[in-house]
């Protein structure tokens, strides 16, 4: 396992690197992070996050934080709000250097009208369909447009009649006059401006023509300065047309570099599916504690440490592929592991009474507040008569192999007693088992020399614990790839029904104080996470990940 601290090599820190010793950009390195404000970040975001911002930070350069926002219909303010604060929450330092390609509209119109100057771009008044139609395929070229020839005079007055709002939406285009017959569908005079009489979130309705995602794109970065523009892999076949632009103009070159796109197996990844399952009221919204978003992530109680070391150890290289959901889940366990207070809690509770032990009586047993850290120190746990264990713990007809309770057998209270399972009390009507009655061994409590039990239990003291709503939560999809969908089917239907089961858990009473967002092993069950939404009144707990490593096993498989 590598040291977080030290950065990763991988091909684009090479570039960098290489750049940053040539004094390329004057040995100046600026990356940014581009998002469309079209809806929440997803955990393929943090991995593009933590490479703009960690590379930036290595090389004592700045990242900017550039919302993307050309498409007024889909955008809106919560969703800038929510990236801003997912942004910082990850450790992302943008400080002041917030900016928006909706503050460049005025200059992308000039630049719009100097690429028409030089015979470079044309108004089209084809439709939307005629263009695909005329654009050709990856084998057969495309075929000129009639309004191609247009004059310069006549192109000019036309752009400007679109930007003054005389024609409706989607009657004419402004079109970059490239080649229709590149193997480059990109380069095949790609529409840069649309007319759109829609209102934007910043500009209000300043505008009624918008710039296209492609022509926004590159000469933002070049407004700002970028050296490195980093993205992923479906740009790649965009370059030459970025080069294009930069090239007609004249204009600041940044160098695109593309990386592979974060998939995740269980997942899916694309904020128009995370939109869909919002809508449909499937999840509770955009920060569902099973959403791969980074608001579901945190309100599930992932740290923003163990996402950062997922997304360091993806590297980064020129292939897409699809990582186990198994191996985020290691990365977050890893973290919580180290800082997280244990504390018992019992999910399905059984009733256990010690008929030795006397009653009303209590004692303190000293229990350990991690493990793995010393300072942590130690808390007193109540001890009774009358405890709360697990369901499963019990078993009145044992399989092989079973060593925790089941009649006639003995376990250990983790920091309390050896007992012995005597009796199980149960319903003469339904059969329920109602009790576990059992007698405990006074000489042998924990931290004395004492005899070895093969299984140690967790509980807590009846009459001392609290009552948590505990959320379960498994994954949202049934299978590795829900989106590779036979026919016309749809991803949502490889919903799993199960992925979120409610219980009415007891919890040691030093959970009374948890405040939303704090974080805890449950001793035996898993890492949890007081919900934001979690209050005095009604304590509510999100599973966040299980104990188990399920990542080492499926590594042994390969
Ligand atoms: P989606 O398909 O989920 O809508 P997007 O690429 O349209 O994603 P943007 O808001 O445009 O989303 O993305 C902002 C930045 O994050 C881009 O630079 C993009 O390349 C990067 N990014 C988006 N998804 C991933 C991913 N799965 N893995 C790595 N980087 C990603
Ligand atoms: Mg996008």
């Amino acid at each position: 396992m590598h040291d977080n601290n030290l950065p990763l090599s991988n091909f684009i820190r090479d570039i960098i690197l290489k750049d940053h010793v040539s004094g390329k950009y004057g040995g100046r390195v600026r990356t940014r992070f581009p998002p469309e404000p079209n809806g929440y970040l997803h955990v393929g975001h943090a991995k593009s996050i933590v490479l703009n911002f960690g590379l930036a930070k290595e090389f004592r350069g700045e990242c900017n934080l550039r919302f993307d926002d050309t498409n007024p219909i889909k955008e809106e303010t919560e969703y800038v709000q929510s990236i801003i604060e997912d942004i910082k929450w990850l450790g992302g330092d943008f400080g002041d250097r917030i900016f928006y390609a909706s503050d460049y509209f005025s200059q992308l119109y000039l630049w719009a009208i100097e690429l028409i100057n030089k015979d470079k771009a044309y108004v089209c008044d084809l439709s939307s369909d005629q263009v695909r139609e005329t654009r050709g395929t990856p084998t057969q070229p495309g075929h000129d447009s009639p309004f191609r020839d247009r004059s310069v005079e006549e192109n000019l007055g036309l752009f400007e009649r679109m930007k003054n709002g005389e024609f409706p939406d989607g009657a004419r285009t402004l079109r970059a006059k490239i080649d229709m017959r590149s193997p480059n569908l990109n380069l095949r005079d790609p529409v840069i401006y649309r007319i759109l009489h829609a209102e934007h979130h910043r500009t209000g309705n300043q505008w009624c023509i918008y710039p296209m995602y492609d022509w926004a794109h590159g000469e933002s970065d070049s407004i700002e300065g970028i050296t490195h523009s980093i993205c992923t892999l479906e740009f790649e076949d965009h370059r030459p047309l970025y080069d294009w632009f930069l090239e007609q103009l004249g204009i600041f070159h940044p160098q695109q570099i593309e990386f592979d796109r974060l998939n995740l197996t269980y997942t899916v990844l694309s904020k128009r599916k995370l939109l869909r399952l919002v809508e449909q009221g499937i999840v509770e919204g955009w920060d569902d504690p099973r959403m791969p978003t980074i608001s579901g992530m945190r309100r599930r109680g992932y740290s923003p440490e163990g996402l950062r070391n997922f997304a360091r150890s993806l590297g980064v290289s020129k292939t897409n592929g699809i990582t186990e959901f198994e191996k985020l889940e290691y990365y977050i366990r890893e973290d919580l592991n180290k800082a997280a207070k244990r504390v018992m809690a019992v999910l399905r509770p059984l009733k256990l009474v010690l008929t030795n032990y006397p009653e009303g009586q209590v004692e303190f047993v000293e229990a350990i507040n991690n493990p793995e850290d010393a300072s942590a120190g130690t808390r007193p746990l109540p001890f009774s008569r009358e405890l709360w264990i697990e369901q499963e713990d019990f078993l009145d007809v044992p399989p092989k192999g079973y060593h925790r309770l089941y009649p006639g057998n003995e376990v250990r209270l983790r920091y309390g007693y050896i007992i012995k399972c005597q009796n199980v009390v149960k319903d003469p009507a339904t059969g329920e088992i109602l009790e576990i009655q059992c007698t405990y061994d006074p000489d042998t409590r924990s931290g004395q020399r004492t005899r070895k039990v093969k299984a140690t239990i967790h509980w807590v003291s009846a009459v001392h614990a609290i009552p948590v709503e505990v959320r379960l939560y498994d994954k949202l999809f049934t299978t590795e790839n829900p989106n590779n969908v036979p026919g016309d089917g749809d991803f949502t239907m490889y919903l799993n029904p199960k992925s979120l089961e409610v219980v009415q858990a007891r919890a040691e009473a030093s959970l009374a104080s948890a405040r939303p967002c704090d974080r805890y092993q449950f001793e035996r069950l898993g890492y949890f996470c007081a919900d934001r939404c979690s209050a005095a009144g009604r304590l509510v707990f999100n599973r966040t990940v299980e104990l188990r490593d399920t990542w080492a096993k499926l590594q042994k498989k390969i």
